[in-house]
């Protein structure tokens, strides 16, 4: 078994070890050079590298392409092409060129595009990424690309996050060469993403309205017992979940996902899947790959994988933690602290830039998070809340004090020490991973971004991750780059000093979760951004257009088009949300309580027909609160319609979100408040689909 790893590994990507195996050398270097350099390819080339491709696809059973995007749907998406070209005759050839794999024109037409594709062009392009390798899936050869319409606005979710990689190693490099560094010539991110999620079984699944068309439990008493007894967490595996998590491992390292830890997560019937990191757009291509494969294994084992936020009310949700890093072309991780005294100024300005990014866009980052789905978690006790700040632990906390006060002294000469003998505690990742409820917390030599949703894309979170630090890089830059390089130490210490001094109301190192911390970041005037509502008007602010714009990742229109795209999401979600509620309170729910209130009369009867003097008052009460909550559900839901025929009279996009929040929402949180406490007056197996009982203990 063992063996057979390694050759599995990769065995459907056509990776660089293929490459330099199926390619003419003087073209492997050229496409080598474009990858590495992010150059435009040639057509030769690229006629060449099609040649090989589909060669190699065909020969491991592909019969198909498609062009693998990222939509603003948040999905991945991709329309399949044969290979086969007719020859005359009744003869065909499987034929691919070099256009047809650097450049894609699929309908752009039912894609979400915010108003920015007008409807008479309806076409969009793809746009091959070399960056990230094709491979194939089901017999088909995927080419990952990036999506675009025909006035070259970016419709997906790769072309901007490519944007910030280029912006970030771009501003990076130029800091590093004024600290000495002129060796590097091209910096890269790097994202490791784990993921959480639920497996029910899968029939069980199949049974709940809520669960087929919204992800999520709608309604549902909580069990006798859920997440309390703390066994789940890090549990042995049963059997079914490690032949699930067995498989997919399997169909991971066959893609060239480097799948790398699973095990139980708190909750009942919660998992989570961790990967080696890779470079950011490779990791968020991996990360979508991996979503699917989890649904797709799932179904194969009569599971149903659920990336829900919050699936289920009562015990924890599903989040993802973007651990995110900057690597240098020469192979160094500039979030290492280092050992030696000018390892740690650069470790130290890096470490700045990116706690001023964070101080100065963190509402973006919130943005970046906001989901309905992801709203249920933040600030539930159970993920961080919805205020963004960052841990940095107490010995880096001390070491940024200390420059601060310029307290750091030379004990025998005692004298102030340079910046660059600052040294830095060697610290290690177990003294400063302790903190799970900081929303951004230094991990040792990354920063662990663990606002993100189960569900989410990791790419939009980056995209704001890359630019801010970029923004806090650039401006660096310009106050240092006219310093003669003999004052440079002190001139860094300086600015160093002033970034402490300004940004450090952004370090909390203390319990997210508490209320007395929500009080503390209104103190230091952070934002607590509750809702999505209350978040997204955040990125059409003057200060996220400057940022997005003068960095040319987002054009104005294509900010504007995203956040109505997130908007109507939103009330989208909350809309199907609402109907799906209300279905499952007609036809199944006040059915329900119906048929057990005739019981319970029919009984009070039956008993008073045979003893007229019997006791009936235990079942008086029952009557009583199942028709009470009757009267009260059938009244809600009413309500609930005409709120919905009020939400769809709403023509502008944020009051429409707006009110989906704060009439919908609440609404639908009082119908389930009522219908969960009468629940446990229903006998097990009253409601046409399983309890809460039967999903979380069902594998
Ligand atoms: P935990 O957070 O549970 O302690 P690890 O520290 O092992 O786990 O790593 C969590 C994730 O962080 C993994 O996906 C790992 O590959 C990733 N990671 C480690 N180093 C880096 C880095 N330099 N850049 C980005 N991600 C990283
Ligand atoms: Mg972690």
């Amino acid at each position: 078994m063992d063996k057979r790893i390694p050759e599995l590994y990769g065995s459907l990507v056509f990776n660089d070890r293929i490459m330099r195996e199926k390619l003419p050398k003087d073209v492997y270097k050229a496409l080598r050079k474009t990858i590495d350099n992010n150059l435009p390819l040639e057509l030769d080339v690229a006629n060449s590298v099609a040649v090989a491709m589909k060669e190699w696809a065909v020969d491991n059973g592909a019969t198909h392409y498609t062009h693998w995007f990222q939509p603003m749907t948040g999905f991945t998406a991709e329309k399949h092409d044969s290979f086969i070209t007719p020859v005359g005759s009744g003869q065909v050839i499987m034929d691919f060129s070099g256009k047809e794999l650097i450049k894609g024109e699929p309908d752009a037409s039912s894609f979400p595009s915010g108003g920015l594709r007008a409807t008479f062009e309806a076409r969009g392009y793809t746009a091959w990424d070399p960056t990230s390798p094709a491979f194939i899936k089901d017999g088909t050869l995927y080419i990952p690309t990036a999506f675009c319409s025909y006035s070259g606005e970016a419709l997906d979710k790769k072309t901007p996050l490519l944007r910030s990689m280029e912006t970030l190693s771009r501003e990076a490099v130029k800091v590093l060469h004024l600290l000495g560094h002129p060796e590097v010539s091209n910096v890269s991110t790097t994202i490791g993403p784990e993921q959480e999620y639920f497996l029910v079984d899968r029939k069980l699944y199949e049974q709940r309205k809520d669960l087929i068309f919204t992800g999520r439990t709608l309604l549902g008493a909580m069990a006798p017992k859920g997440q309390e007894m703390e066994d789940h967490y890090f549990g042995a595996l049963r059997p079914r979940v490690a032949a699930f998590m067995h498989d997919l491992d399997e169909e991971l390292w066959k893609l060239g996902i480097p799948a790398k830890t699973k095990h139980n997560e708190v909750a009942p019937a919660q998992h989570e899947l961790a990967p080696v990191f890779d470079t950011a757009n490779v990791a968020v291509d991996h990360n979508q790959l991996t979503m699917e494969m989890m649904k797709k294994v799932a179904d194969k084992h009569g599971l149903a994988c659920l990336l829900h936020e919050k699936p289920f009310e009562g015990i924890n949700g599903s989040g993802k933690h973007n651990n995110w890093s900057i690597l240098t072309d020469t192979g160094v991780n500039l979030l290492n602290p280092g050992k030696t005294p000018s390892e740690n100024t650069q470790f130290l300005v890096f470490l700045l830039a990116v706690i001023k990014a964070v101080d100065e866009y963190g509402d973006l980052m919130r943005v970046s998070v906001a989901s309905a789905g992801n709203d249920h978690r933040l600030g539930g006790n159970e993920a961080p809340p919805a205020i963004v700040s960052i841990f940095l632990g107490d010995e880096l906390t001390a070491v940024l004090e200390a420059i601060e006060n310029d307290s750091y002294f030379d004990k025998q000469k005692k004298t102030p020490m340079e910046i660059g003998a600052a040294v830095i505690p060697r610290f290690f990742k177990d003294s400063t991973d302790r903190n799970r409820t900081s929303p951004f917390a230094f991990t040792g030599n990354k920063f662990e971004f663990r606002m993100l949703g189960s569900s989410l894309s990791v790419s939009g979170p980056n995209i704001v991750l890359n630019t801010a630090v970029a923004e806090a890089l650039r401006q660096f830059y310009e106050e240092l780059k006219d310093v003669p390089s003999d004052q440079m130490d002190g001139a860094v210490h300086q600015l160093l000093k002033r970034a402490i001094i300004k940004h450090k109301r952004i370090i909390f190192n203390g319990n997210g979760y508490t209320e007395e911390w929500v009080q503390e970041a209104a103190r230091r005037g952070l934002d607590n951004l509750v809702s999505t509502p209350d978040a997204l008007p955040r990125f059409i602010s003057p200060k996220s257009i400057e940022l997005f714009t003068s960095h040319h990742i987002f054009t104005k229109d294509e900010i504007m088009s995203r956040y109505l795209i997130l908007l109507e999401g939103y009330s989208k979600t909350l809309h199907v949300e609402a109907k799906t509620l209300q279905a499952m309170i007609r036809h199944e729910f006040l059915p329900a309580l119906l048929e057990q209130m005739d019981k319970v009369a029919v009984s009070v009867r039956n008993k008073k027909a045979v003893f007229a003097h019997l006791d009936c008052g235990a079942e008086e009460k029952l009557l009583t609160r199942l028709s009470q909550a009757y009267q009260k559900l059938d009244q809600e839901e009413e309500w609930m319609e005409a709120d919905l025929a009020t939400a769809e009279k709403l023509e502008d996009a944020l009051e429409s979100a707006r009110f989906y929040h704060d009439a919908v929402l609440k609404r639908m949180d009082t119908v389930r408040t009522v219908a969960d406490a009468v629940e446990a007056d229903l006998p097990d197996g009253a409601l046409p689909y399983p309890n809460y009982e039967k999903l979380l203990f069902s594998v």
